[in-house]
């Protein structure tokens, strides 16, 4: 785990230099909170996509998968409740015009407010606590009045030949809402019952008021999320049962360690909800939300099944009971969840006055598995066989060849992008066919027989220490 003086800036700065992060469109300045993910980054992303996926849907004989579209009929989000109430609460600086999300000032100052609460609950908040607070970029004391500022991002698809959509389409705010529309034909079409859930990983949009931290909150951005539909009277029981299992997602599969997590019960519920619990992590910048886990009571298919006007109650196959499911979700961006583990990895080492940055990924999450150098670039027989060993090995693991520069760099750049293991082709191994096995985290070498190289990668990837 990074020290606590790890700040941002260094995290970020890796993550350019090292290709993990860059902003988008920079070489015409950025735009606006929104973010690519370099070649080691897309490594990254995926594999902490595989692991959820994992978790969620190949562990669990209960959760089943889906994929739904970005676009959506757009009285889904008349339903959902998104149209007239997606909103957070915005005040502009008078003095520099820079705009803020009033509950998160609150919240800085030390007082207790979220973005549910009403326009005038939380105006009055910030009026009756201006000795707290300050605009955050220019430092003074002067706001416009709050005003809620609607997150959805409008589309014109199908603004055009018979104009079949009056209303707006919108990209999606959440990706949870493609669920719970979908949830008769996953019922229809496979063998869940209730209790199950359907899970998805895919890309949703908002137009967030502020975006000043990294990756963490992005306009554009990617959720896992899984809704799992339960009997009414189980709902809690199934609730604290997900909680549990959520936990023990980032404690054992993820590697973050207990102490950088904890538990945020929300205060001020939305009135459908029956419990929310997010998961906050240890980010640079403090304990913030990492994962929502949130009771939504019978809620979201009460809804759809009025706007859309189908039936959307379950019929129990073995009693003929009939009930309209409860559903309880985690949902949980991938850039935040890459953003923890990249926190959580970021290591800085003392070597004899030397400095060496490390990114102590858990095997499993490393872009890179194992990095395959021939000692010396100037001898083609040291080269040739390095080349061979790579080309076998990339069969089954994310490789690199490198033969740039002196061993000492090619040992630091590979430790900087987190790659477990470094092998090196040298003089002896053209007489013993062994090679040299480098450990990112112990800097240990051993010496191990070619043909032995893909079992030993195998077994020692797999045990995952951290
Ligand atoms: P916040 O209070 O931080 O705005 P939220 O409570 O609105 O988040 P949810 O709507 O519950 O978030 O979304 C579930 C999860 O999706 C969050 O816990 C977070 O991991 C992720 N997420 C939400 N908004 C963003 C964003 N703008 N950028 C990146 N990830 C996000």
């Amino acid at each position: 785990m990074a020290d606590k003086n790890d700040s941002m800036d260094k995290i970020v700065s890796l993550c350019k230099r090292r290709g993990f992060v860059f902003p988008s469109s920079e070489i015409y300045g950025g735009y606006g909170a929104i973010y690519d993910l370099g070649p080691y980054g897309v490594e990254l992303a995926n594999a902490v996509k595989r692991e959820w996926w994992k978790c969620m849907v190949q562990l669990r004989q209960d959760i089943v998968g889906l994929d739904s579209s970005i676009f959506m009929h757009p009285k889904i989000w008349e339903a959902s409740g998104h149209v007239a109430g997606f909103a957070d609460p915005l005040t502009e600086c008078k003095v520099c015009h820079v705009r803020s999300r009033v509950d998160h000032l609150l919240e800085e100052a030390g007082i207790e407010a979220d973005e549910k609460m009403s326009e005038e609950q939380i105006n009055a908040l910030l009026f009756a606590n201006l000795d707290k607070i300050k605009c955050p970029s220019c430092g003074k004391k002067d706001f416009t009045p709050v005003r809620k500022f609607n997150l959805l991002v409008k589309s014109n698809l199908g603004n055009f030949a018979d104009d079949w959509s009056k209303e707006p389409a919108y990209l999606r705010g959440e990706t949870c809402q493609g669920i719970y529309v979908n949830y008769k034909n996953v019922l229809d079409s496979s063998r869940v019952q209730v209790p199950f859930g359907i899970a998805q990983i895919g890309k949703a949009f908002r137009n967030e008021i502020t975006a000043r931290q990294f990756i963490f909150r992005t306009r554009e951005f990617e959720q896992m999320e899984m809704q799992y539909f339960t009997r009414p009277e189980n709902e809690m029981e199934e609730y604290e049962k997900l909680r549990d299992y959520r936990w023990q997602y980032y404690t054992r599969h993820l590697g973050l360690a207990e102490k950088n997590l904890k538990w945020h019960k929300h205060k001020n519920l939305v009135f459908y909800a029956q419990e929310a619990y997010d998961i906050e992590y240890a980010f640079p910048f403090g304990f913030k939300e990492l994962e929502g886990v949130h009771a939504r009571g019978d809620y979201d298919l009460t809804q759809h099944a009025k706007y859309s006007g189908k039936d959307l109650s379950y019929t129990d196959p073995k009693t003929g009971e009939k009930f309209v499911p409860h559903i309880i979700e985690s949902s949980v961006g991938v850039g935040r969840t890459v953003l923890a583990v990249l926190t959580e990895a970021y290591t800085e080492e003392d070597l004899d006055g030397d400095q060496r940055i490390v990114m102590k990924f858990p095997k499993k999450l490393a872009p890179v598995k194992a990095a395959v150098f021939p000692l010396l670039k100037n001898k083609p027989e040291l080269v040739s066989l390095a080349k061979e060993i790579y080309d076998a090995l990339k069969l089954d693991f994310m490789c690199e060849f490198d033969d740039n520069g002196n061993v000492g760099k090619r040992y630091r750049r590979q430790d900087e992008i987190g790659t477990p293991y470094c092998i090196t082709v040298d003089f002896e191994t053209l007489e013993s066919r062994t090679v040299t096995v480098r450990d990112r985290d112990t800097m240990e070498q051993i010496r191990v027989a070619i043909t032995d190289l893909a079992g030993w990668l195998r077994t020692n990837l797999s045990s995952d220490s951290k």
